[in-house]
């Protein structure tokens, strides 16, 4: 057996259940989902709105905690760590990919790629470089020095990819990570998520767009909380064609 089949997955997600509310106010967001994802591998999740898919994320990346359930990050149960330790794994194993972007205003792009990095004890100087080598990459040193607000959306968006992907984190997670850019674009940012997947990281991608999900080595359908379908990248443009056809 190849050693990355007998490898842990990078991410496990165990009977993971959320629910917000109570009584008749409860709202059953994911209900007991499992799910692996191995290094190498590209998960893109799709699914009506309000079906579970930025629960999912914002729960596998620890910014949100279960109502039962474990998410397991390269092997730990992240329900077992204290705050201190939580960041932690966050800053140093997940690249995470804002839906609506979440940079910090008051930073220039370059500045809001290089702080998770500075906060994770790498020099400054060698952080400010990767961020400058990442927006490069994302054919968008011209926007290093500006601020958010001086960013288009498509430019934000991109500059957020570039924050989840420098570090080599083992886990990169982005919630519609091409919503404002346009298809040429977005087939670049798929090709570097892809790339980084190729290169030992393990992704989850929601996305509403079947061309995307087609750069996925497997499909994962959510509907009202719960895994309804699942698809090897070889079925997965038929199952998606047959999707788009309902
Ligand atoms: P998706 O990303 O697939 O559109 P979400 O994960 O955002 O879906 O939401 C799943 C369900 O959980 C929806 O019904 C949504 O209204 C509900 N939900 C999400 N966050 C909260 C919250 N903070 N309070 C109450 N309900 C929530
Ligand atoms: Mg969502």
């Amino acid at each position: 057996m190849p050693a990355e089949a007998t490898a842990p997955p990078v991410l496990e997600l165990r009977k993971l259940t959320r629910t917000h509310g109570a009584g008749i106010a409860e709202v059953h967001a994911l209900r007991g989902v499992d799910l692996s994802v191995r290094a190498g591998e590209l998960v893109a999740v799709m699914g009506p709105s309000g079906s579970g898919k930025s629960t999912l994320l914002t729960l596998a990346g620890g910014l949100d905690t279960a109502s039962a359930g474990q998410v397991i990050i390269e092997g730990q149960d992240i329900g077992s760590l204290n705050r201190k330790q939580l960041s932690a794994l966050r800053r140093r194993s997940v690249g995470y990919v804002f839906q609506d972007y979440n940079l910090i205003p008051a930073l220039t792009a370059a500045e809001n790629i290089a702080l998770p990095r500075e906060l994770d004890g790498v020099s400054v100087r060698k952080a400010r470089k990767e961020a400058r080598d990442a927006l490069s990459r994302m054919k968008l040193d011209e926007v290093a020095d500006r601020f958010p607000d001086e960013m288009s959306g498509g430019q934000q968006q991109r500059v957020a990819i570039a924050r989840a992907l420098v570090g080599d984190r083992r886990l990169v997670l982005a919630d519609e990570p091409t919503g404002a850019l346009d298809s040429e674009t977005g087939e670049t940012v798929l090709a570097m998520l892809r790339a980084r997947c190729d290169a030992g990281a393990a992704g989850v991608m929601v996305t509403h767009e079947p061309r995307y999900a087609a750069w996925a080595d497997r499909v994962v359908f959510l509907r009202d909380g719960s895994v309804v379908d699942q698809t090897f990248s070889a079925d997965a443009q038929s199952l998606l064609s047959a999707e788009g056809a309902k």
